[in-house]
């Protein structure tokens, strides 16, 4: 298997490539050249399911026996038999969750198994790499966990002090791995990616360090995220399933509709967005326009513009790499893109709805779901649930996509409940953990000695 750009002047590369690269060097994100369509597909464990659904992505890149392995340490840090186990809360209403993995997001499935491919990889080549990345919660805790055993691989995670939850920061900080760092940035959020940005653009500080990262359009991850829309589908018994989800950089939707492309019996892909529903607004007008993002109680789906969406744009223009680039240009010039009514009609309207959900109806979609089967969700759930009834799709099954565990968001969840919800059992002693984090200036020179004094290169 191959893999182009959507802008069309990178280099086309084999999958080990394009794990390493992320990005493209013409700024595009990198896609298969074609979408092969699903493998017999096994019983039994997700882990075996995952290595058939991907194998045709990796051919022999990765050898067969290799790959299963790494599937199978992967999703045994899963604290459920089931990895991604359906729990039914109404008629023809399911959640799929996700979030049984060592940090309590839906993160880890992708990342507990790219991490072990970027160690495998770089290991055969005798190369290290030094991660670097920004969080405001969820990411920073999935790439850390991913990495931690990597003897590869080291990894430097700068937050914004402060503003993060106890739980999220207690979940990076707490780590306790040799390759392991996380910075409390004097600053914020937007501070922390303004210093990641710089410390790339710097050419001779990151061919020094080979610096790398693991954001959400690296395409592994997206790979890693079909395979669950493929398990919803087997277990609800192969009839037409349509998916919620909760969608922020449209990395895991996307997955849904490349499942659907290979073959799965996935129906209709509902989008769900809080307040910053620039994709609500583009699936009602055809029109992608950005504007500020302000802060909800679904921290994770707090974006301006949907990185992911570029690969289905692609499509869009019949995979016209200069096209899509022009587009893209465009777009970041003058902050607004349209697409045409055939292309409409032929890639969203059979496939996409959408609905926007403001923490209003996340609170009491909470309270309702908690009301009707004892169960609480998280925030960002709930917004996936709350997009499921308003679109209302007649009569196939729903599946929502449980993103992240309630105990991950405490404080929404018993506003809505009136009950704090309880960390599980592998995190129960979280608080009591020792922490270790480095407090740094928001400058640039500072964090870069930082990083080159940790980087075991
Ligand atoms: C990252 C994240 C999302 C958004 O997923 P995308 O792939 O960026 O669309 C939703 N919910 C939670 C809990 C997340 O961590």
């Amino acid at each position: 298997m191959r893999y182009v750009s959507t802008r069309g002047s990178a280099p086309e590369l084999g999958f080990s490539d394009v794990l390493l690269a992320g990005l493209a060097t013409d700024g595009g994100l990198y896609v298969p050249t074609e979408y092969p369509t699903l493998p017999e597909l096994p019983t039994g464990r997700y882990a075996d399911l995952a290595h058939a659904v991907m194998s045709p992505y990796i051919g022999d890149e990765i050898a067969s026996d290799d790959l299963l392995r790494m599937c199978v340490d992967a999703y045994a840090t899963f604290r459920h038999p089931a990895t991604v186990p359906l729990v039914q809360i109404d008629t023809d209403e399911w959640l799929m969750e996700l979030f049984h993995g060592p940090t309590l997001a839906f993160k880890d499935v992708a990342l507990q198994l790219v991490g072990r491919m970027f160690d495998h990889v770089l290991a055969r080549r005798g190369e290290r790499i030094m991660i670097v990345g920004a969080t405001s919660g969820d990411t920073g805790s999935a790439a850390i966990d991913g990495v931690k055993a990597c003897g590869n691989v080291d990894i430097v995670i700068l937050y914004p002090e402060g503003r993060v939850s106890d739980v999220q920061r207690k979940q990076m900080t707490t780590v306790d791995a040799p390759n392991v760092h996380t910075v409390a940035l004097a600053g914020t959020f937007d501070d922390c990616q303004d210093l990641v940005k710089a410390m790339f653009n710097d050419a001779s500080f990151r061919a020094e360090l080979n610096l790398s990262a693991v954001n959400s359009i690296n395409w592994a991850r997206v790979m890693a995220q079909v395979v669950y829309y493929v398990a919803a589908v087997d277990a609800l018994g192969g009839q037409p399933v349509t998916f919620s989800v909760p969608t922020g950089n449209f990395g895991n939707v996307l997955a849904g509709w490349i499942a659907r492309e290979m073959g799965a019996s996935v129906d209709e892909l509902i989008v769900g967005s809080n307040t910053n529903d620039i994709l609500t607004r583009f699936f009602a007008s055809r029109a992608m326009t950005a504007t500020g993002v302000v802060p909800t109680l679904s921290p994770s789906m707090d974006i301006q513009v949907s990185s992911n969406f570029e690969r289905l744009l692609f499509e869009m223009n019949a995979r016209d790499g200069g096209a899509t680039a022009e587009q893209m240009n465009r777009f970041r010039q003058s902050g607004r893109m349209d697409v045409e009514p055939d292309q409409y009609a032929r890639w969203i309207e059979p496939v996409f709805r959408a609905a926007r959900c403001d923490d209003a109806d996340t609170l009491a979609t909470m309270a309702d779901v908690y009301r009707t089967t004892g169960m609480q969700i998280d925030p960002h759930t709930a917004v996936g649930v709350s997009a499921a009834r308003q679109c209302a799709p007649h009569g196939s099954p729903v599946v929502t996509l449980a993103t992240a565990h309630p105990a991950k968001f405490p404080d929404a969840v018993e506003r809505a409940t009136g009950r704090r919800p309880e960390l599980p059992e592998h995190l129960a002693d979280l608080f009591e953990r020792p922490e270790r984090t480095t407090p740094l200036p928001n400058d640039l020179a500072t964090v870069q000695a930082f990083v080159r004094s940790v980087s075991r290169h």
